[in-house]
């Protein structure tokens, strides 16, 4: 049990996100749920047989996959051509009063557009670069099952390579490009601002009303999990969803040997689930 001091200053945390008041739906404990029982970092770590360039890559793809089901619950169109995310709801691709994301016009210049127009964009970006087979090499004569030689759980510092010669990167064994990971780090951005407009925006109408928020917590917990141990997601990545990340680590949905565990204000989400009456772990 907290503190009085502690609750105090997990309220000076929480004051520091300016989160509006009220608080969304999602920040209160009871509705941050998920459905996956057991531990969260196995579905997290790599097999040791596979190489990290297609684990990487096998994480982008199942994350995506999930992520569009969310998408289409509010870009599709419905029989009278109307849309739950559109220009009226969301005139810019926000997460909260106190974070929207641009996108680059043809001049490379950072342009606010409505969240719509930036859902279109996103999907058509990630899908391009997903069947780009220059990225996304799907022969399978390149893949490889034999064991991995770097012993790190993270990409961001590719082991030597041994025996070959020239730069070595992730995944270059099995045939993905230099800029592999730099496409994957900014695929994961966009998956992220995605999950925050939605759990913003869109958490109550559609998915709460359709029964879908511990799905939906599921698969953003877990995304959160993969991208912060594979180091394509850091601490000011999840600034807009701070609080989240605070709740889920005070909750029990973030093992504490994660590095999403790490990056969390445990105060603050032991706060928002005293708010919430709720002291036991999911
Ligand atoms: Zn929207």
């Amino acid at each position: 049990m907290a503190e009085n001091n502690d609750l105090a200053s997990g309220d000076d945390i929480l004051a520091s996100y300016h989160l509006p008041s009220p608080k969304p739906l999602w920040l209160n404990a009871v509705y941050a749920r998920h459905i996956v029982r057991g531990n969260f970092m196995a579905l997290s770590a790599r097999p040791p047989t596979v190489d990290m360039g297609e684990w990487v890559a096998h994480q982008v793809v199942e994350h995506w996959r999930m992520l569009v089901t969310f998408i289409r619950l509010v870009h599709d169109k419905d029989e009278t051509g109307h849309t739950i995310c559109n220009g009226r709801t969301c005139p810019k691709m926000s997460a909260g009063p106190n974070h929207s994301f641009t996108w680059l016009n043809s001049r490379l210049e950072p342009v606010e557009i409505p969240a719509y127009e930036y859902l279109s964009l996103v999907q058509r970006y990630i899908s391009t670069k997903i069947d780009d087979a220059a990225v996304f090499p799907n022969d399978p004569t390149g893949v490889s099952f034999a064991p991995y030689p770097g012993a790190s759980s993270s990409p961001s510092s590719p082991p030597n390579s041994g025996g070959g010669s020239g730069p070595d990167w992730v995944g270059r064994r099995s045939g993905f490009p230099q800029n592999f990971l730099d496409v994957c780090q900014k695929i994961f951005r966009q998956m992220f601002r995605v999950y925050a407009h939605l759990y913003w925006s869109h958490f109550e109408d559609p998915l709460y009303h359709l029964g879908l928020e511990k799905s939906v917590n599921s698969c953003f917990s877990h995304f959160i999990l993969t991208a912060t141990t594979l180091d394509l997601l850091g601490p000011a990545d999840l600034e807009p969803m701070q609080a989240l990340v605070d709740l889920w680590a005070a909750n029990g949905t973030f093992p504490q040997d994660s590095r999403a565990y790490g990056y969390a204000n445990l105060r603050a989400g032991e706060r928002l689930l005293a708010l919430a009456g709720a002291t036991t772990a999911v």
